[in-house]
């Protein structure tokens, strides 16, 4: 597995460092601005300095993953969150972006095979190298959920990414089928 370093300037991460037992896995697309053409990768970086937010890992539709953030760092991207009863989970988990729009796009799935089997690889190699524990591993979607659910009088947005399209039982099985394996 090849990941490309494509570091995001130090001021889109935090100076904390990360212990990381976790991750969040996100999508992001350039659907709003661009709706026919949402993949550009110059595009989705640019996202990231606009909204000042960051992810470890940005994994593109064909599979290629970019190191965006040093993994020593705590990056942006879980905001109020909630794993395992731990809150802000950007203290303990990489973030990890899949480009897409999570939905169908022009005839290709939500999130291509090639999407897919990258996720499954990088977290093997997180297992590995961190120690990471395959049960803190979740849906920006949850770890949000997590957190209205303990604070329902407080504002937080819902988050919708990964979504019903990623393939959650397929992603599991094969990661810890995998992992034992190592
Ligand atoms: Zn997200």
């Amino acid at each position: 597995m090849n990941i490309i370093k494509r570091h995001l300037p130090s001021h889109l991460y935090s100076k904390h460092k990360l212990k990381p037992v976790g991750s969040v896995i996100h999508y992001i697309s350039n659907k709003y601005a661009k709706p026919l053409d949402p993949f550009n990768l110059e595009d989705i970086i640019q996202i990231f300095h606009t909204y000042k937010v960051s992810a470890h890992y940005l994994i593109d539709r064909d599979g290629t993953i970019y190191e965006l953030v040093p993994p020593t760092q705590q990056a942006w991207h879980a905001g109020k969150s909630i794993m395992y009863g731990q809150e802000n989970c950007n203290a303990f988990t990489f973030g990890v972006e899949l480009v897409s729009t999570g939905r169908e796009h022009n005839g290709e799935k939500a999130f291509t095979d090639e999407q897919i089997e990258a996720c499954i690889e990088l977290h093997l190699q997180l297992i590995k190298d961190y120690d990471i524990n395959s049960r803190h591993i979740h849906g920006h979607d949850t770890v949000r959920k997590n957190w209205q659910r303990r604070y329902p009088e407080q504002k937080a947005k819902n988050k919708h990414d990964p979504g019903a399209q990623y393939p959650w039982p397929y992603f599991r099985l094969e990661l810890d089928t995998r992992a034992n394996r190592i």
